[in-house]
């Protein structure tokens, strides 16, 4: 057992250490990524199923590396969160998605809606050091941007175990009148109890259920019985990853409010988002 002990050690160190340095040397390029000029906001279409017109945009982030090509979110937001550098990033995020609000809000409908993510170290954040809700709210001013043009999408995990951090920053939002969506919906342990306890806008069904969305099967059948419960609480829903018309089809027979997802659209950059919001 020693023996093969050793074995492992000898054979893990080097690709655990390359990995180590990887992430090391990734979180370092993220630094100047900020100042560099590297980051983009692309955007989604949210579709309002019953007309089929677009009615608000998600906000993905994008790194665009100088050696490594396109960086995953999923890849750097981790590195992100674990360095701090997230609330740089989640600041930047805001004040573009707020000035592309703005824009559309006075040049196409005055009702469209942005929304950006926010990871649990991000919401939890108190402020009080020039990012965070201050922040946001002064941009907002500056803007005259009403609240209303922006949700914030929080995850499930976060609201169990709600701190009374994560309750007063709910409040503070709904103050400022920026709506939260409750994002990934299904995936984690969700409980219901906390949908009528907290006040949530919308609820993104995960992508999980709408994939396997067939008549008669038992996503079908659970979605449903989402969609009825969500809108009885007073919530509007949106299906995530919906890629096919049958897709769109059995959701909106269900009563699902709005869709996103490959078959209107993927994330695009700002330039050509707004061509389709004009032209679409
Ligand atoms: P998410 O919030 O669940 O975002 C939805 C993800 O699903 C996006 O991946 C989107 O490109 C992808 N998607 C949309 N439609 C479809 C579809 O029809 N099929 C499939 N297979 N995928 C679809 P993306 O852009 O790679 O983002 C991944 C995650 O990174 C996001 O998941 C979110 O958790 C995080 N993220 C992205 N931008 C930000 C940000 O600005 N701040 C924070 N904190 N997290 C972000
Ligand atoms: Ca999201
Ligand atoms: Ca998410
Ligand atoms: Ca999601």
């Amino acid at each position: 057992a020693k023996n093969a002990g050793r074995n492992r050690y000898a054979y893990f160190t080097p690709a655990l250490q390359v990995a180590a340095l990887n992430r090391m040397r990734l979180t370092n390029d993220l630094r100047g990524a900020l100042k560099g000029d590297q980051l983009a906001l692309y955007f989604q279409p949210i579709v309002h199923l019953a007309t089929g017109r677009i009615h608000k945009a998600e906000a993905l982030v994008r790194w665009q590396h100088p050696q490594r090509g396109m960086v995953s979110p999923c890849e750097f937001i981790p590195l992100a969160e674990s360095s701090g550098l997230i609330l740089e990033i989640g600041q930047w995020v805001f004040h573009e998605a707020a000035d592309w609000a703005q824009r559309w809000r006075a040049e196409v409908d005055p009702a469209f809606q942005i929304s950006i993510n926010q990871s649990p170290l991000e919401f939890q954040h108190d402020g009080g050091d020039g990012v965070g809700y201050e922040d946001w709210l002064r941009h907002l001013r500056e803007l005259g941007l009403p609240g209303q043009a922006l949700v914030v999408e929080i995850t499930e995990g976060l609201l169990l175990d709600a701190t009374a951090t994560v309750s007063d920053k709910l409040l503070q939002l709904r103050d400022a009148g920026i709506q939260v969506a409750l994002d990934d919906f299904g995936t984690g342990y969700s409980s219901l109890s906390y949908l009528k306890k907290f006040d949530i806008d919308y609820l993104k069904i995960d992508r999980s259920f709408t994939r396997n969305l067939a008549p008669e099967s038992s996503d079908m059948a659970l979605s449903e019985a989402i969609i009825v419960m969500a809108h009885k609480l007073g919530l509007k829903v949106i299906a995530e990853g919906v890629e096919t018309p049958e897709q769109r089809d059995l959701l909106a027979r269900a009563g699902c409010d709005y869709g996103q997802g490959y078959l209107f659209a993927r994330p695009i950059p700002a330039a050509e988002f707004d061509a389709l919001l004009r032209h679409p």
